[in-house]
């Protein structure tokens, strides 16, 4: 009985099934390889596999995406944000095609052209190399009818812009105010510097049909609790804190951005929780004691779907920076716990512009170019990751 039973499963095996070549995420990485002046950079994409395999490779537009179709490849449970410089591309999607085809889609910064493509098998691993560079749009050669072959993977929508239905509301949270300066260097105060960023980057988001709602637009002080409060009410479909704090020299410079987790060692970011909770201290508001059993408990399931949106903008962000030059702290996405992340249903995000105690940092801050150009990484990182959103939301309720 036990050896009919297992030549039925032998037999329930396809005849010549072929151990599919499979990705080993270690060694694949998407890489900037040179300058992009302000512009697009040129990019790799490197994806090693466990055997070589028949593949093919192209360009479709609306957004401009790279396709790259693996036969008889397995891409198994590796996440596409887990490819190491994942955060270059607004999105990387990958999953099965059809009967034994992989497809890896990466969405690019703007219109490129496959420089080269080609494969290297060296003992048991193979890698394909996808070499892009960056082209003016009228040079954009996409495939004209990929978008009908497309229609088996989850793509972003086909629309450019914010999302088409629905509006997309932004809370901007402009740090500190009032009796509460925040960061002081050189006679700038944190809390005018981000305000007058914030005021900006509400015009930006607003002239792409972005709704901005702001917890404060003048010099005034906003208890923590109030700023999600507006969140709330405002049904924000994501928050965004703005910061350009102090720590002692050579600490810290650039851009960073932090996102909640409960597990972030406390200590580590100690001196900034003190400094982005302590207008609440100063004005007596009593932040413990707010989360009982049970509404830890709530809190942490509304979390497992919107920690990961979360840290999705934070990519969007990191990318959409990087793009546009801006200088970034060594390790640009950060976890903390800061009381104004702590909202469990509204994707949140604390930006530090960068620190004011830096030379360059506060230079920048200062400089209108250098705003205009951060304005715009961050307006086109809602935008991008809003559509994102919208896409993924439309796929959920297929
Ligand atoms: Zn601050």
């Amino acid at each position: 009985m036990k050896w009919l039973l297992l030549i039925l499963a032998l037999l329930s095996l396809p005849a010549g099934a072929e151990e599919p070549a499979r990705l080993d995420l270690g060694g694949s990485a998407l890489v900037a390889t040179g300058r992009g002046w302000g512009g697009p950079k040129p990019l790799e994409l490197r994806l090693s596999l466990t055997k070589a395999v028949p593949y093919r490779t192209y360009l479709v537009d609306g957004p401009p995406r790279l396709i790259v179709d693996l036969k008889g490849a397995d891409l198994g449970l590796a996440l596409p944000q887990d490819l190491f410089g994942a955060d270059l591309s607004p999105a990387i999607r990958w999953g099965p095609y059809g009967r034994d085809w992989a497809r890896v889609v990466v969405e690019l910064p703007g219109p490129y052209r496959i420089d080269s493509a080609g494969q290297r098998a060296r003992a048991a691993l193979s890698q394909i190399t996808v070499a892009l560079a960056p082209v003016a749009a009228q040079d954009f050669a996409p495939r004209p009818s990929a978008t009908a072959a497309l229609r088996d993977l989850p793509e972003p929508a086909d629309v450019p812009g914010p999302p088409p239905d629905e509006a997309f509301t932004v809370v901007l949270d402009p740090g500190h105010g009032g009796f509460d300066p925040g960061a002081l260097a050189e006679g700038e105060s944190e809390a005018n510097l981000v305000l007058v960023f914030s005021l900006e980057l509400r015009a930006a988001l607003q002239a792409r049909g972005v709704t901005v709602e702001m917890t404060r637009t003048d010099d005034s002080f906003v208890a923590l609790e109030r700023r999600m409060t507006t969140a709330r009410q405002a049904r924000a479909d994501l928050f965004i804190s703005l910061h350009a704090d102090a720590l002692p020299e050579g600490q810290a410079a650039g851009a960073t951005i932090y996102v909640w987790n409960p597990a972030a060692d406390a200590r580590a970011a100690d001196q900034l929780t003190l400094r982005h909770d302590r207008d609440d201290l100063l004005a007596g508001a009593d932040l413990t004691g707010h989360d009982d059993a049970l509404a830890g408990v709530l809190m942490d399931f509304a979390r497992t779907d919107t920690q990961p949106r979360s840290e999705s903008f934070a990519r969007w962000l990191t990318s959409r920076m990087s793009l546009m030059g801006i200088g970034m702290h060594d390790r640009p996405v950060q976890r903390a716990t800061y009381s104004v992340l702590k909202s469990p249903d509204i994707p949140s995000v604390l930006l530090e512009l960068g620190f004011i105690s830096d030379h360059d940092d506060r230079a920048n801050l200062l400089n209108p170019q250098w705003r205009d150009r951060m304005v715009k990484a961050v307006s086109e990182a809602v935008v991008g990751w809003a559509r994102d959103e919208a896409a993924r939301a439309a796929m959920l309720r297929q």
